[in-house]
């Protein structure tokens, strides 16, 4: 079963079906040696997801480990046969990662609090960078990230695997080429109900903020690629505290009201309190939605002309297989899976609590 899924999602990645965004074809490369990554931080993202996708695609090799917890090394080792002792790093000696040579990209797995310190030592030590979302935890650090790798001369990708994924590809582009008219309003809702009341996403230094940061995220991506376009305000509400203890140091729930140029309306709301996960365009010419929007799937949409019959894939073997030949390139990477990006939408989710925060409109 597993290897019918993996031979399906290979030949899906040939397809080239997520191309017309993530350009040369993921095809061409499988003749290439695979460039060598390691992973920062073996979480359940990482091994759940990124791992997953590393264990399907032939352009990418897991060569090295960064963790905190040598315990979970051997696991790792047997997945992945052929990782070197000496490519096991911890946090304390990750600088010694500079002297391996079959690693060319770190992908950083960590909680957002740290996000900017080893994106910034990667750079240092001349590898390029896969960091997860949110980029960081303030703006100045997304600058510091970016100035770092500019430095260096490596390339920064945030992990914005939606741009890789049909459905979401699909919406970009009946926003973009206005398929169903032009847009005048939309409603992005992220969230869900948080379990262990210790773990660090409720911790503001480890996560920079509450679902906002973690999901709300996902919204003002839909928000921006969906519309083509970039707000020019915000105004935000806090949502009610109905668990002190939990929420001492991060919000509950937030909602926000984007304006666009052209008066479009975009309102959105994040939590941790409930679950919800919707996008909603309302345009000239009828509606479409998706829901659930982002998250690992089955995605779902309807549009005035039906149901959206899409393929059903693995977002983050997508974005792997999509980022390899840019990681390979001489050029730059393209904006909009880039620290650039993440940049843009740092500035946006520290306006909305700025916004929560003062009760004003805050210009973008
Ligand atoms: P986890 O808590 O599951 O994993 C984080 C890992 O970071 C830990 O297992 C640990 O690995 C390491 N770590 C180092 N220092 C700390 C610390 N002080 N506290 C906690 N962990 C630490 O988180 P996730 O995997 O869910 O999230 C990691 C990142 O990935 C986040 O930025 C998150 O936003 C992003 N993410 C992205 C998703 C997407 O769809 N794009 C989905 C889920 C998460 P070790 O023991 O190896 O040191």
């Amino acid at each position: 079963m597993k290897q019918r899924r993996r031979s399906f999602l290979k030949t899906a990645g040939s397809l080239g079906l997520a191309m017309p965004v993530i350009g040369p074809s993921f095809f061409n490369l499988r003749e290439d040696k695979p460039l060598g990554i390691a992973m920062v931080g073996l979480g359940s993202y990482a091994k759940n997801q990124i791992g997953v996708a590393l264990e399907n695609t032939g352009a990418w090799k897991l060569t090295g480990l960064v963790t905190g917890t040598p315990s979970k090394v051997p696991e790792w080792k047997k997945r992945f046969p052929g990782i070197k002792d000496e490519n096991i790093f911890s946090y304390e000696n990750f600088d010694k990662i500079a002297g391996a040579k079959d690693i060319d990209v770190v992908y950083i797995t960590l909680p957002n609090g740290l996000h900017a310190e080893y994106t910034i030592k990667a750079a240092k030590a001349g590898k390029h960078v896969i960091c997860e979302k949110p980029m960081a935890n303030t703006v100045e650090e997304a600058e510091a990230m970016l100035e770092a790798c500019r430095k260096a001369g490596v390339k920064l990708a945030i992990g914005y695997r939606c741009h890789f994924e049909p459905f979401n590809l699909e919406v970009m582009k009946y926003g973009r080429e206005k398929t169903f008219g032009r847009i005048n309003f939309m409603q992005t809702n992220f969230g869900f109900r948080i379990g262990d009341p210790t773990q660090w996403r409720l911790k503001k230094a480890l996560a920079g903020g509450g679902p906002l940061m973690d999901v709300g995220v996902y919204c003002i991506q839909a928000a921006r690629y969906t519309l083509g376009m970039e707000p020019v305000s915000v105004s935000a509400q806090w949502g009610p505290v109905t668990d002190p203890t939990r929420f001492s140091e991060v919000e509950e729930s937030i909602s926000w009201q984007l304006t666009f140029p052209e008066g479009v309306t975009v309102n959105g709301f994040s939590s941790y309190r409930t679950n919800v996960e919707t996008m909603f365009a309302s345009c000239d010419k009828g509606n479409f939605e998706m829901s659930p929007a982002w998250s690992y799937g089955p995605l779902k949409g309807r549009t005035p002309l039906g149901e959206m019959n899409l393929p059903v894939v693995h977002h983050q073997t997508y974005q792997m297989n999509g980022m390899a030949p840019y990681f390979r390139s001489k050029d730059p990477l393209p904006d909009h899976f880039s620290g650039v990006e993440g940049l843009r939408d740092m500035k946006i989710l520290m306006a909305i609590y700025e916004a929560a925060r003062t009760g004003k409109v805050i210009a973008l």
